[in-house]
């Protein structure tokens, strides 16, 4: 077995004793556990914040490859130059539970008719209960050109931290009268608002350092946001700033050599090739691979198929998924997360105690769109067809307002650090009903 860590706070002895015991591939017994939690991202944290100190110590396990965990909302300031990277990233091992044991390393497949899940390392962890919280995974290599354009100045992305530093050097470095562009994939993504709002933070610098700049948004939707009363005063921020919007633009090509970007239009199927002093690329992503493609557990997308309501698998009773790999019909985002946590907290729970799942999800989520280094939309909203606001302050949230951005930038993550990966925060809706006197949902 590669590296599995045990976060138990338990004597000397018996830390040595467990450890080694559960490290011994023989040793069937000690690689069962009550709960297995794949993937320590937001979800995967929170969940088995939630659960650990319930089931008690070496029940819960957590499987997760990367030592820092990063608070990915915070990549658009790093990418906008107001936050550094290292704000944005903890040790995993100061965030998972004690009480947990950690698998540091990538869950291979799952056998979800043994209750089993084979590691890389080719060992095997059985379970009573899982939860799939594995998250997307970002396909820049989807895109021909790009990997090689990543490597010259103006190309960048606030989606990895490998080249998120490279927005905010974009932006200090673009020339007088040059061309920006900003593109949004054909798949679903994580944050369908950050692909924009690195966009406003740049034509607001750009403006205050005195610069020209021709901005253009390539956008493989149809709609500049998906939910109509934010997309309404979206369209006025653009208007009154010049920014061109071309929707059904998706981009297939980056050459560097010429510093240009080919874009197809989805409907008509032309090709329309772009010159970019600037280029921020928001990635086509997907599930990783070890869900994507096992057929018993995702559905036609590759998302983890579960009831949208219980956020219980379909077909496994004893599997629950949360965030973004799930098929839950949400803007995918860590607030959505937040939401689904207190889902988990009654439902999971439930059947742990042997009980029916009963809480259902509402389908909140929420995009914070910053539009400048000092202003923001809070947009917040469900997954009805089509999506509806559901804001908790009693105020137009459509409104850019200097206290939204206040919030982005220093309430959000303190909740994040502290609450959700800590399995404590489940999302506003308690402060919207009591703003509201308890007339809301
Ligand atoms: C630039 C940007 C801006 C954003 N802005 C916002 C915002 O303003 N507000 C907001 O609410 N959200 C925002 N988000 C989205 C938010 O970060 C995600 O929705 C959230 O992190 C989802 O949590 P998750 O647990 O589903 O996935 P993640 O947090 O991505 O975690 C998934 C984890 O699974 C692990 N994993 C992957 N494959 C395997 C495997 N085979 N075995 C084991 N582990 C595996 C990964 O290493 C990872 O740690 C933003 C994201 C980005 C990138």
């Amino acid at each position: 077995m590669k590296a599995v860590k045990f976060l138990n706070t338990v004597s000397k002895t018996e830390n040595i004793s467990f450890r080694a015991f559960s490290v011994s591939s023989q040793c069937h017994a000690d690689k069962h556990f009550r709960l297995l939690v794949v993937g320590g991202g937001a979800g995967g944290c929170g969940t088995a914040s939630k659960f650990a100190s319930k089931l008690g110590k070496g029940k819960v396990a957590v499987i997760e490859p990367t030592t820092t965990h990063y608070y990915q909302p915070m990549w658009t300031l790093v990418g906008g130059g107001l936050k550094t990277l290292e704000q944005s990233g903890r040790p995993m091992e100061s965030l998972l539970p004690k009480e947990a044991a950690w698998f540091k390393e990538k869950v291979q497949s799952f056998q979800p008719d043994e209750n089993s899940v084979t590691l890389e390392s080719g060992d095997k962890l059985t379970y009573d209960y899982m939860v799939v919280a594995v998250g997307l995974q970002l396909r820049y290599d989807k895109i021909k050109g790009l990997l090689d354009a990543f490597e010259t100045p103006g190309v960048c992305s606030n989606y990895s931290d490998k080249y998120v530093l490279k927005t905010a050097a974009a932006i200090k470095n673009f020339p007088n009268g040059g061309n920006a562009l900003f593109t949004f994939p054909n798949t679903p993504i994580k944050c369908a608002g950050a692909p924009q709002k690195i966009m406003y933070i740049s034509e607001e610098a750009f403006r205050e350092a005195g610069k020209k700049a021709n901005i253009e948004f390539h956008s493989s939707l149809a709609v500049l946001f998906g939910v109509k009363k934010y997309a309404d005063a979206l369209w006025k921020i653009v208007e009154q700033r010049g920014i061109n919007i071309n929707l059904r633009h998706n981009l297939i090509e980056v050459k560097p050599d010429s510093k240009e970007a080919v874009f197809e239009h989805l409907d008509t199927k032309e090709l329309i090739t772009r010159p970019y002093d600037m280029l921020h690329v928001t990635p086509p992503m997907n599930t990783p691979p070890a869900l994507g493609e096992n057929k018993q557990l995702a559905n036609e997308g590759g998302f983890l198929d579960v009831d949208k309501e219980t956020l219980r698998h379909v077909k496994y009773p004893n599997i629950f998924g949360i965030g973004d790999c799930t098929s839950v019909p949400t803007a995918k985002t860590a607030a959505a997360v937040a939401g689904q946590l207190g889902i988990m907290r009654h439902n999971l729970g439930a059947v742990l105690a042997g009980k029916d799942p009963q809480a259902k999800y509402d389908g909140y989520t929420s995009c914070p769109l910053v539009t400048g280094r000092k202003t923001c939309v809070l947009a917040e909203f469900d997954f009805q067809a089509p999506p509806q606001p559901l804001e908790t302050f009693p105020i137009n949230q459509a409104k850019e307002r200097v206290t939204m951005y206040m919030m982005k930038a220093h309430v959000m993550p303190q909740l994040y650090w502290y609450g959700l990966v800590k399995g404590w925060w489940e999302g506003p809706a308690i402060f919207r009903k009591l703003f509201r006197f308890g007339f809301s949902k």
